[in-house]
Formats: C-alpha cells, structure tokens, sequence
C-alpha cells in the first residue's frame, strides 16, 4: 500500500496512529531545529514535521526536498500546538519516521498556489501543473458533479443516454464545419458534428423518446467571446410533448443542479419572456435580470420639439438608473464616451438629473420646459434621487446600445452579483432571420424548427414575422441552452428548407435521409441543448469557460501544451490521397 490515508483526510481524532501518506511537496520551511514539509495531493495538505533532535539525517533529507517532488513518509499523527484553522487537516502534524523520494521534479516554472505568478499562456503551456492548483481543480470537481447530478436527474425521469457518431455528414447550426479526410473513400470527407441534432430526432423516429447526451460538438468559429473550437453539450430531445413539456422538464434539471450542486432553491415554475419583450424592454435576446432598469419608450413625448436629434429619431428610449443624480460632469462624460464606443456606436447620451431635494438639471434644458421634464421623469417612474438616461436613433440600433448602458451601469452599481442567479425562458423567437448582405431568410434556431401553427399562413406572405416554437434558457445575461419543437412531416420540412434557399436536390442530397426517416412515422417531438462548459462556469463564479476545461485552445484555437493543430507526415497525406497546396495569401 502506498498510503493508508490521502493528505486531507486526518483530524485530531487520528492522533497516535501511526500512518503514510504520499503527494508533492508544496514547500519547505527550514527552522533550524525543526523543518516542515506541506504535503499535498488532490484532496488536500497534511504538514510533515521533521526533527533535528529525533533524527537528523532524515531531517538533512528533508531540507533538500525540492517543490514538487513526489514522496511517501510513514510518521506518527500528532497534535499541532500552532492549529492552522484554514485547512481541515490544521489540527494535525506528522513526526516522520521514514522518508521515500518517490520522484524528484524540476523546478516548475510558476508558483502552484491558488494565486499562481504565472501567466495564462505559460499556465496553459504546462496545464498539468496548472491542474494541481486548487482553484482549477475545483472547477473540474465541480463539473464532475455537475455531470452525475445531470444524470441522476435525467435517469429518475426515463431518460437514456445514447452515444451518436462524431464521425458524420455535415449538420448546420449555423457554422464552419471541421472536417476529416477518410482513408478508405479517396477524395470524401467525414465532419465532426456541430450538435447532434439529426440524429437525436431519428432516435425519436426510433421510438426511444427520451434521449439525453453529455457530448462533445465542433464548431469552427472565432474563438472572441469566450468559445472553444471543442465543447461540451447537454444534448436532449423528448417525444409526445409540447413545449410546455419542454420547459417544465429542464426547468425541473434546473432546479436539480441548483439544489444539489450548490445548495440553491430555485422556485419553479421559471420567469418567461417572448423574444419580443426581452428586446423591447432589454435590447437582448438574453437578458440579465439580476437587475432591473428596463427600458422605457419615451419617443412620443420628445418627439417634435424643435431638437433636431429627437426630431429625427425613429425611438427614444430611457433607463432609470437609482440613487445616481450626484453624477458629476466627469462621471456623466464618462459614460458618454462609453456609449460613443465603436463596439456601442451611440452618437451622444443625454440625461435627466433628479436630485433628493426634487431639483431637475438636464442636457436638454434649452429645449423642454420644467413641466414637459417633469412630464418624462413621471413617466419613465424615476424618483427623487435618479438619473435618467436617454438614447434616441434608429429603434434596432438603440436598443442595443441601451442594453450595453444598461449593463455598464449594472456593473457601476454592484448589482451584477455572481452569487446571484436569476434564471429565465425566453421564447417565442422568431423563425427566421433577414440577412442584408446576402439578401436571404437564415434559420434563427436551425432548419429542423417548427413554425407556431398560427404563424404557418404567415410563411407564404411575411415569412420574417413567423414565430417559432424556440425557447432559450438564460442566466445572468448568458444564453445557457437553446431548443425548439421539430418539424415532424417532410412537407413542412421541404417547404422550410426551400425557404431557406436550399434547392430540391440539395435538400434531398443533405437532408434526404432525415425526410426519408419522417416519412415511416415520425412522433411529434422537441428538445434542447445546454452549454456544460458555460453552466459549469457560471455555476463556479467564472468569466471563462476556458477554467471548467482539463485541456482547452487558446484564442488561436491552439493546444499550446502539444502544440497542435500541426502539420502532418507526408506518408498521411499520401495514403489519405491529399497534396497540400497552400493558396497565396489574398491581397
Ligand atoms: N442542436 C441545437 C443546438 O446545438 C439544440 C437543439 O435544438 O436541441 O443549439
């Protein structure tokens, strides 16, 4: 036996037993008469003391332990007079009797503390030694539980996990593919999925009707804003229900982690907003409502008043933002640089102070009388003491800008709290989506969605004002999973793919085993898919999914630890029938 216990395990109860443990040397402390070791291992850290007086060839040993050496000891548990309350073990020390160098180590080259000196490219470069650190086990220790409590979950409620191919023929969700070369059939490609979404719906034609999958999907993307080229979904999909259905069950899965995972009540049922209100109201499809500040339409009461910026405006829009009518000029000019941001592209920000005292000031002065303020202050809802911001221009436009402001000033204020989580559906999103540039309808959800039956008539004569049946759970301002009720009949399905411009023989050579499959009794069915790496952060308090990974790419897509992707021997490329040709860059 290497060990009889794990360097977190010992407690004052242990006193007098004799034991062995076995781990890395965190550090060593010489003290002259006395050195001490911390021991460490994944489950925590036991000092070690060795004694000049008892034994001073093992305590000379001792001194020249390096960090990160691996080692056994066999010692006698004592009581520490100095308790450490800090760690479970502090109550305890070992008098080590016999020392074993297991394994030397060379110096690593960052500080394995939770507050590591070594910076992100280096951490990832030795990410094993990045793994020992306390902070990033606990994120993987999480997601572990994360994961059981998943499947405890879906298998209480009739769900089976069924494992799908990665080796597939291209399915849209709307990116780049990553595509793999086969061997076998010269000159063919295989893509790796970016979800399973085809074949979760034939298991549903199968029968099986309740699939769930903790699964990898590849999306060739750019890798800005937090994503990974690899990551992990929570992949579901459900037979016989409607979306009603839908959200009570994953409400339910929502609820489950937030109880068992971090001991979090959640009341069911779950905040719903259509997709209309969250953009009228938030300027996003996924609203952060830790907070409130919603927007307030105020276009009609300063419009046509001589002040050319609100004359031309299609909307104006106000947030209230309490308790900040003390702004000073340099705070207001602040935040007007933020929204003149190019990310926000505002043209200006003017505001309405209305002070404890009742005083109004505002950068619209000249052209409003008191009144017609006093007028917006009522209807917009501010009281003594707020600030009311104002955004005018085109109505698409400034309702994002108005959401950038208004999550600027809920960070201001302190009210995005991590330890906070207000979990919400947002549905009824539209089924389709215009594209200016190429002049076409894209699926909003993906070309599998089904249309509202009310809206159906609508597909003929307004396609862009069909409503889906497609819902998002988000978090905190983040879309955590996203799915929607299927088309089920190869009629409506043809018909949705040729509105997306896909012609009949593309359908039939992409999708034809699907509408195939559709046609020998396809049950009514609907799923969802959830982010794991993204709830798992946002579960562990994190800004990136990158810390809930083992092993994840940099921002280039990268593995800086192996250092792929890599060029290939030219006996691959020969009996994959592949010549590498590479094109000159563009000028
Ligand atoms: N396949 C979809 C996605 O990856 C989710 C779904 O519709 O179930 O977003």
């Amino acid at each position: 036996m290497y060990r009889t216990h794990t360097c977190g395990e010992l407690r004052l109860a242990d006193a007098g037993a004799t034991i062995t443990l076995a781990g890395w040397v965190q550090r060593t402390r010489d003290l002259g008469g006395m050195t001490f070791v911390d021991l460490r291992d994944r489950y925590g850290i036991t000092q070690l003391v060795f004694n000049m007086e008892t034994d001073a060839d093992l305590c000379q040993k001792a001194r020249k332990l390096g960090r990160e050496f691996v080692i056994q000891v066999t010692g006698l548990v004592a009581e520490r007079s100095n308790k450490n309350t800090k760690i479970e073990t502090g109550a305890v020390e070992i008098e080590v009797t016999n020392l074993e160098i297991l394994n030397t180590s060379d110096v690593p080259p960052f500080t394995i503390e939770d507050n590591s000196d070594g910076g992100d490219e280096l951490r990832m470069q030795y990410r094993y030694l990045d793994l020992r650190r306390t902070p990033v086990r606990n994120n993987l220790i999480l997601r572990h539980k994360m994961a059981m409590e998943i499947r405890r979950y879906f298998d209480a409620h009739d769900f089976i996990e069924v494992e799908t191919p990665v080796l597939i023929g291209s399915t849209p969700e709307g990116a780049r593919d990553f595509i793999v070369p086969s061997r076998m059939n010269p000159g063919e490609f295989y893509a790796l999925p970016q979800s399973p979404q085809l074949f979760k719906q034939l298991l549903m034609v199968a029968g099986y009707d309740r699939y769930f999958q903790i699964v990898k999907c590849f999306r060739d993307e750019d890798l800005r804003a937090d994503r990974q080229p690899e990551f992990t979904q929570i992949d579901c999909e459900m037979s016989f229900i409607n979306q009603e259905d839908i959200l009570t069950t994953f409400e339910g899965l929502v609820q489950h982690l937030f109880k068992y995972t971090k001991n979090i009540d959640v009341q069911l049922p779950l905040q719903r907003m259509t997709y209309a209100d969250a953009m009228e109201y938030y300027g996003s499809d996924k609203p952060d409502l830790r907070f409130g500040m919603s927007f307030k339409n105020v276009t009609d009461l300063l419009k046509g008043n001589g002040f050319s910026v609100f004359d031309s405006a299609e909307y104006i829009g106000a947030i209230v933002a309490p308790g900040c009518s003390e702004y000073t000029r340099k705070e207001l000019d602040s935040l007007t640089d933020f929204v003149k941001r190019p990310q926000v592209g505002a043209k200006g920000l003017i505001y309405i102070k209305y002070s404890g005292d009742g005083s109004i000031k505002s950068s619209i002065d000249k052209f409003y009388t008191p009144e017609q303020i006093q007028v917006v202050l009522d209807s917009v809802s501010a009281t003594k003491g707020d600030l009311v911001l104002i955004l005018p221009g085109d109505k698409h436009n400034t309702l994002g800008q108005l959401s950038e402001l208004r999550l600027e000033m809920g960070n201001k204020l302190g009210l995005r709290d991590k330890n906070v989580f207000a979990p919400l559906w947002v549905v009824d999103f539209p089924l389709l989506e215009w594209d200016e540039s190429t002049q076409r309808f894209y699926a909003m959800h993906h070309p599998f969605t089904s249309p509202k039956p009310e809206d159906i008539a609508l597909l003929d004569t307004d396609p862009g004002k069909v409503r889906a049946n497609a819902y998002d759970l988000v978090i905190n301002g983040t879309e955590i999973g996203g799915g929607s009720i299927r088309i089920y009949n190869d009629r409506l399905q043809n018909r949705m793919l040729s509105l997306l411009g896909f012609s009949p023989e593309q359908a039939q050579a992409q999708f034809g085993f699907l509408m195939k499959a559709f046609r020998y009794g396809a049950p009514p069915h609907g799923g969802i898919a959830f982010g794991f790496d993204r709830l798992v952060s946002l579960f562990a308090g994190l800004d990136s999914i990158r810390d809930t990974i083992a092993f994840p790419k940099n921002n280039s897509g990268r593995d800086v630890m192996n250092n792929c992707p890599s060029t290939v021997a030219q006996e691959q490329l020969d009996e994959l029938n592949l010549r590498i040709e590479m094109r000159k860059p563009q000028a």
